[in-house]
């Protein structure tokens, strides 16, 4: 078992960030550009294929924008009590249909746990990237577990596992870092935008992964904001 803790030391400068997205962002944007002028060039009806992949590069467009959207700066006020029993719920049933698609059962316990400080459109935000990942992780289908409870007075411990075929070591090390991604269709941005919302939440996130075995991610969040906001999001 491998673990490795995330801190937001290890988190990217916002400059690197910035340079790397505007990166993957001219990436589609020069296919799309080219495959314009490619069919400008042509008398014949439009080209099919053209448009097929212009189409897929603006839908990459649109998933790398929405996800760094998240990265906007959440205000105070956006921080209100919420159950964590509802925002997990709302996100089972969100993926619902892809996880019976896919031959997945999520099973989710969670002991009574009082009200907590969060914002939480952010929180569910967390639970779909992970359960997503938990999905995609299973090909074949498989059983994702959920467990919630408190912990001491002042946290709540979440555990998400996956029986998928894991995350060797080298590739854990890289985890977080945006834009990796050994997904034909991934954005690699999901587990970076993860880790600034548990921070910015005061809370830390461990994963430990077995090759072919699975993936147990565990997540504690403070039950109350105490310290002061950490003012901005994207720092
Ligand atoms: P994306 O899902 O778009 O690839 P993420 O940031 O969510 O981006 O994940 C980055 C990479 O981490 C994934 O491509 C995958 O290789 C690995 N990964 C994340 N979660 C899991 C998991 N539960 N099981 C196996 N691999 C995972
Ligand atoms: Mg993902």
């Amino acid at each position: 078992t491998e673990k490795l803790l995330f801190e937001s030391e290890k988190l990217t400068a916002v400059g690197q960030l910035a340079a790397s997205i505007a990166h993957e962002i001219r990436n589609p944007l020069t296919s799309i550009k080219g495959f314009l002028q490619l069919i400008k060039g042509t008398n014949e009806k439009v080209n099919k294929n053209y448009l097929n992949i212009m189409a897929d590069e603006i839908t990459r467009i649109e998933m790398i924008t929405g996800e760094l959207l998240l990265l906007a700066k959440p205000q105070a006020h956006d921080f209100q009590y919420e159950y964590l029993n509802k925002i997990v719920e709302d996100v089972v049933l969100l993926l619902s249909s892809q996880a019976l698609i896919n031959h997945v059962e999520v099973n989710v316990t969670i002991n009574r746990v009082p009200l907590m400080k969060c914002v939480p459109n952010q929180l569910k935000q967390v639970f779909i990237n992970l359960i997503k990942n938990a999905i995609e992780a299973m090909p074949t289908g498989g059983v994702i577990t959920i467990h919630a409870s408190q912990q001491q007075d002042t946290s709540i411990r979440i555990v998400i596992e996956d029986e998928g075929g894991g995350i060797p070591q080298e590739f854990l090390d890289k985890i977080g870092t945006p834009f990796y991604t050994t997904k034909e269709k991934g954005t690699g941005l999901g587990l970076m935008t993860t880790l600034k919302i548990i921070d910015f939440h005061h809370g830390t996130l461990n994963i430990s992964s077995v090759i072919n075995k699975g993936t147990k991610i565990e997540i504690i969040l403070p039950l109350e904001q105490t310290t002061t906001l950490k003012g901005n999001l994207s720092k």
